[in-house]
């Protein structure tokens, strides 16, 4: 009797499958190697297998459906967030001769009418959407018309509330499924821990779907964690040491923004600012001033950086705390690109947990539950004392065995350490054991430096055997040691006012 094939023929590349895509990485885009899971990522389209492909920042996920796209016959359907990320790979596209047309909104009657007739008849290889546009009643019947090769989703954690980007449109992209019965749908994120890559798949009802996660770690990226004390300074000195050197700093807020590159400009730096707040047109002039290495500095809010492919940045300094490890993992992930050093400073305060806090939009609960929840994890990080490659690759899920990165101020004892912190430590404690664990973290540091603030009095808590025991301490610097305390563990914030 026949043996039916071995089972691992489904995980591994049909021969032909494999040469089409060896040559056209060749030809079209000029790369002799896949980088690492594409080849398996592009297997699992060529087989129409579905797929949730979870790749670093820089890791190539474009390429993963692009390839195959043009390995096979009809048009792949590509969901995208922004128009400027779908702009930028449909002319980097056709720069390599690869047919790419988005539609959305600023299209004239006559450029949408013949992006239509081009797809009908088999032109157009990947055809780009922002998501409510694909689930628009024109588009959705006129996705039947043509041979539909596959659907990629891209930015695909966006669906997830778990996550640190949910667009509700994302939600409806299901409806695809059933539109196009039989269609592989094939879904890619450089950010998503296993509950989100979960979701992921729940949500958009892919059918059995292979999981392939890169590795999360940068070797060449040197991480640095330092509290924030002379921040303008502290900036400087990183760019002073990449004189010539391209670098992004981000801040929390516009205006930090406007003062810091302003600041750098009259220190005879070369920057530019970018936010939201800008015009299109001033904010695209300051990127392409970047790109293009007319300044070496751009200051801008996390609205900088989606789908922005410059592989030399050899610094990222984050001013201020960002709001998740997801986001701090995208974000740091934009410096070394190429693969060769470079180095992430995140410059944190005490207070900066707590703006996020205040920001967070509270409409949806288990949103805003999952965006607090991502606050207090990247504090945890910023006051961690692990390994800052391990803390970052445990946080997505994957183990880290080596002792010693070489590579983070932990592991290069470069982090700013306390005399007797042992001590320290006790004293904290034993306060918040006297406050009976009912006062949060600025409260606490009030009672150890000795605050004379009147409700301190009004509860008591001036007769404690603890009041002012910090007194020689600024109390930014104690709320700052409580912060360490609990991101490593020893304090637990707990409920609505995070009581320690
Ligand atoms: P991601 O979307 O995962 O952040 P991109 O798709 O933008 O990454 O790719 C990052 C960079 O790597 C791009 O400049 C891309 O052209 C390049 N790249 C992708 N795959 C390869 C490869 N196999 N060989 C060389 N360069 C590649
Ligand atoms: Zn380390």
């Amino acid at each position: 009797m026949a043996q039916s094939p071995p089972s691992t023929a489904a995980t591994e590349n049909h021969p032909d499958a494999d040469a089409r895509l060896a040559e056209s990485l060749r030809q079209i885009w000029g790369y002799d190697a896949y980088r690492p899971l594409q080849r398996e990522a592009m297997g699992c389209v060529m087989r129409g297998r579905d797929s949730v492909v979870v790749l670093p920042t820089g890791g190539g996920k474009s390429l993963c459906f692009q390839a195959p796209a043009v390995c096979q016959p009809g048009t792949a359907v590509v969901a995208s967030p922004l128009i400027s990320l779908m702009k930028d790979q449909v002319d980097a596209l056709r720069e390599c001769g690869v047919e790419a047309a988005a539609i959305n909104s600023s299209l004239s009657y006559d450029e949408r009418r013949d992006i239509a007739e081009r797809t009908r008849a088999g032109k157009i290889k990947l055809l780009y959407a922002a998501p409510e546009r694909l689930l628009s009643p024109g588009t959705l019947s006129f996705l039947t018309q043509f041979d539909v090769s596959f659907i990629a989703i891209d930015e695909a954690h966006c669906i997830s509330s778990w996550g640190h980007d949910f667009r509700p449109e994302y939600r409806g992209l299901a409806q695809l499924k059933e539109v196009l019965p039989g269609v592989a749908m094939h879904a890619y994120t450089a950010t998503a821990s296993e509950r989100v890559r979960g979701d992921i798949a729940q949500q958009l009802g892919l059918a059995d779907p292979e999981f392939l996660v890169g590795s999360f770690d940068r070797p060449n990226l040197r991480y640095r964690v330092m509290r924030a004390s002379n921040k303008l300074g502290q900036i400087q000195e990183v760019i002073g040491r990449h004189a010539g050197e391209s670098g992004v700093v981000y801040c929390i807020s516009r205006k930090e923004v406007e003062r810091t590159a302003a600041a750098l400009e009259g220190l005879g730096v070369r920057a530019a600012a970018y936010h939201a707040g800008l015009s299109d047109a001033e904010r695209q002039q300051n990127q392409d001033a970047f790109i293009e290495e007319r300044v070496d500095v751009i200051v801008a809010t996390v609205a900088f950086g989606m789908g922005i492919d410059k592989s030399n940045v050899r610094y990222v300094i984050h001013a201020g705390m960002p709001k998740s490890i997801e986001n701090y993992q995208q974000e740091s992930g934009r410096a070394g690109r190429d693969g060769l050093e470079a180095e992430c400073v995140l410059l944190y305060a005490a207070g900066d947990a707590s703006t996020w806090r205040r920001m967070t939009d509270m409409s949806d609960p288990q949103a805003a539950a999952a965006a607090l929840r991502s606050i207090d994890a990247m504090a945890a990080f910023a006051g961690g004392v692990t390994c800052r490659h391990k803390a970052l690759v445990e946080h997505f899920g994957q183990s880290y065995d080596k002792p010693n990165c070489g590579a983070c101020d932990v592991c290069d004892g470069g982090l700013e350490t306390v005399d007797e912190p042992l001590i320290l430590a006790q004293k904290i404690l034993s306060c918040v054991a006297r406050l009976e664990q009912r006062f949060g973290g600025d409260y606490t540091a009030k009672v150890l430096a000795g605050s004379s603030e009147a409700r301190i009095a009004q509860q008591g808590h001036d007769r404690l055997s603890t009041y002012g025991l910090l007194s020689g301490h600024p109390a930014a610097a104690i709320r700052d040691w409580i912060e360490q305390l609990a991101g490593q563990g020893y304090l637990v914030k707990a409920g609505e006012y995070n009581v320690l």
